[in-house]
C-alpha cells in the first residue's frame, strides 16, 4: 500500500523548552582576553534584560537532534515529487547554492562603493539582460521581492504612465482564469477590478474583451499559460485591439516554465511580465524564503521602473538614481540579491537550448500525466496543456469522495497533494504541476497512485476520509486547526 511512505524511526519530539535540563550547555565561550566593561555604562539601563525566563538549557547534541528530526518531519522537493500546481516545485540544482555562497557575493555590503562591487553589478547587468532575451522586453527591473510585488511594481509603473501622460486610467481587465494575486495587486495599485470569462475552451477570446475594453482601461491583466494549464491562444489580436484602445498588455510570467526558448511573450504584444525567480529559475522555495519577482517592461514603460537603474557605461557599471518618472523604490537596496546569484548560476548553465528543453520537458511531462489519468479523473477542459494539468473530482464525489479526501491520501502513498480547490473556475480542482525535472519512473508511480485512490474511492471510501494515515499527524479539522492551533507537545 506505501509507495513511498515513510515508516520506522520517524522519533517523536518534544519542543525545545521541554528537553530543558538546568545547567546544561551548549556552547561554552572563551573566557574574556580584555577587561570586562560595566554594561551598564554602555546601554542604558531600561533597555538591558537580565535572565530570559524559559530560556532553555540545552546541550549540543540536543540541539543537534532536536533540528535535524524537525527537519526529517519536514517534506520538500530534496525528499520527494511535489506536483504544487502554479508553484514549480521544481529541484534546485545545488550548484546555484555554492554560487550565492561565495564569500564574494555572500558577504557583499550594500553600502560598499561601485568601485568595489562591479562584479555584482555586472551579475545583476547581465541578469537583466537574459530576463528581457528570455521574454522579448525592452528593460527588466531586480527590485521586486515576490511575484505579487512585481505585479505591484508593473501596474505601479502602468498607472505612472497615464498620469504622466495627463489622462489617468481607472481600470484593469482581469480573465477568471487569472492567478489570485492580479485582481489583489491591481486594487493595491489603486485600480478597480473588471472581471471577464473565458470562453467554453478554458481561454479568453477577443469577443469577451470587447464587451469590456474602454478608455478609462489601462490594462487588460492575464496570466498566460492561465490558471487551467492552458496557452491563452488568442493573445496576439486580443493584445492588438487592447493597444487600438489605448491600453497596455499585462502577462502575470510565473509561469514561465512552460514558455522559455519556446515563445517570447514581448512578441505576442505583451507589454509588462513578472518573472518568479523562485519558481522558473531554481530558487527554493514554499517555506516563504526570499523570492524575487523581476519586471520586464516595453520601451514605453521603462522611464518609470523602480531607481536604482544599473547602468553601464563602456566597461563600468554603475548605479542610476537620476530617473525623474520612476515610481520610486520598490525594496530596499537592489532586490533579494542572492535569488539573483541563483537564478544567474541557472540560466548561465542551463544556456538557452537547456532553458527550451527545461520547457519542453515540463510540457511532455504534464501531458504525460493528464492522458494516463484522464477517464479516472474527470478532465474539465481536454485540451493540450501546458506544464500543469486540471482534474476535478466529479467522478468519485458519487462515493462522497472529495478532492480534499484524494489529497490527504496521496500523503500517504509517500507524494506531497497538488494544488487543490485552485483555479476556481475547475469547482474540486487537482492541479498537478509534475515540472521536468521528474523522472517517468517518478510520474509512473504518482500515476499508479491516483489510480490506486480511484479504485479505492469505489471500494473502500473510508480509508480515503481517513486518510492521511500513515503519517505522524492523521487528519486534522483544518479550521480548527488554524483557529486553535496546538503549539504544545503532549505526552501520550
Ligand atoms: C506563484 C504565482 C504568483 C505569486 O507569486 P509570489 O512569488 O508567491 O508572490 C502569481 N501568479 C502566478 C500565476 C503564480 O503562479
Amino acid at each position: 500500500m506505501s509507495m513511498n511512505g515513510a515508516k520506522g524511526l520517524l522519533l517523536e519530539e518534544p519542543v525545545i523548552f521541554e528537553k530543558s535540563s538546568p545547567g546544561r550547555t551548549g556552547v561554552e565561550p572563551a573566557s574574556f582576553d580584555v577587561p570586562e566593561a560595566d554594561i551598564e555604562g554602555i546601554i542604558p539601563k531600561q533597555m538591558l534584560r537580565g535572565a530570559i525566563e524559559g530560556f532553555p538549557d540545552v546541550s549540543e547534541m540536543d540541539i543537534v537532534r532536536h533540528y535535524t528530526r524537525l527537519s526529517q518531519w519536514n517534506f520538500g522537493v530534496d525528499s520527494g515529487f511535489y506536483p504544487l500546481g502554479s508553484c514549480t516545485m521544481k529541484y534546485n540544482p545545488k550548484v546555484n547554492e555554492e554560487a550565492a555562497r561565495l564569500p564574494g557575493f555572500a558577504m557583499l555590503h550594500p553600502y560598499e562603493p561601485e568601485e568595489l562591487t562591479q562584479g555584482a553589478l555586472q551579475l545583476m547587468y547581465e541578469l537583466e539582460n537574459y530576463l528581457a532575451e528570455i521574454s522579448g522586453m525592452d528593460a527588466v527591473t531586480l527590485q521586486p521581492s515576490a511575484g505579487a510585488h512585481g505585479e505591484l511594481c508593473g501596474l505601479l509603473a502602468i498607472s505612472a504612465y497615464f498620469k504622466d501622460k495627463g489622462r489617468p486610467r481607472t481600470k484593469v481587465i482581469i480573465p477568471d482564469t487569472a492567478h489570485g494575486t492580479n485582481p489583489a495587486s491591481s486594487h493595491l495599485a489603486g485600480f478597480k477590478v473588471v472581471p471577464v470569462k473565458s470562453e467554453g475552451r478554458g481561454v479568453l477570446s477577443l469577443d469577451a474583451i470587447k464587451g469590456v475594453m474602454d478608455r478609462d482601461v489601462a490594462a487588460l491583466m492575464l496570466t498566460n499559460p492561465n490558471t487551467i494549464g492552458l496557452f491563452e491562444r488568442n493573445i496576439k489580436e486580443i493584445a492588438d485591439f487592447v493597444h487600438k484602445k489605448g491600453g497596455f498588455v499585462y502577462c502575470d510570467g510565473a509561469n514561465l516554465n512552460a514558455l522559455m526558448g519556446i515563445i517570447k511573450l514581448g512578441e505576442l504584444g505583451v507589454d509588462v511580465i513578472q518573472f518568479n525567480l523562485h519558481k522558473t529559475f531554481s530558487t527554493p522555495h514554499g517555506g516563504g524564503g526570499p523570492g524575487s519577482g523581476p519586471v520586464g517592461v516595453k520601451k514605453a514603460l521603462a522611464p518609470y521602473l523602480p531607481v536604482p537603474r544599473i547602468k553601464k557605461t563602456r566597461s563600468k557599471y554603475s548605479l542610476d538614481f537620476n530617473r525623474p518618472k520612476s515610481i520610486g523604490r520598490m525594496k530596499a537596496f537592489y532586490g533579494n540579491f542572492s535569488i539573483m546569484v541563483r537564478a544567474y548560476s541557472y540560466i548561465r548553465r542551463m544556456g538557452a537550448e537547456g532553458l527550451k528543453r527545461a520547457s519542453e520537458t515540463a510540457i511532455l511531462n504534464a501531458n504525460y500525466i493528464k492522458e494516463n489519468l484522464k477517464g479516472t479523473y474527470h478532465l474539465p477542459y481536454d485540451e493540450p496543456c501546458m506544464h500543469e494539468c486540471v482534474f476535478s473530482d466529479k467522478y468519485q464525489l458519487g462515493s462522497g469522495v472529495a478532492t480534499m479526501d484524494i489529497a490527504k491520501r496521496l500523503i500517504d502513498y509517500g507524494f506531497h497533494p497538488p494544488t487543490v480547490y485552485f483555479p476556481l473556475v475547475v469547482h474540486g480542482a487537482i492541479m498537478i504541476e509534475p515540472t521536468e525535472t521528474e523522472t517517468l519512473e517518478t510520474l509512473d508511480k504518482f500515476i499508479v497512485a491516483m489510480k490506486a485512490i480511484a479504485e479505492e474511492a469505489k471500494t473502500s471510501p473510508q480509508a480515503l476520509k481517513d486518510a492521511p494515515a500513515n503519517t505522524k499527524v492523521q487528519r486534522v479539522d483544518e479550521t480548527k486547526a488554524a483557529r486553535e492551533p496546538i503549539l504544545r507537545w503532549r505526552k501520550g
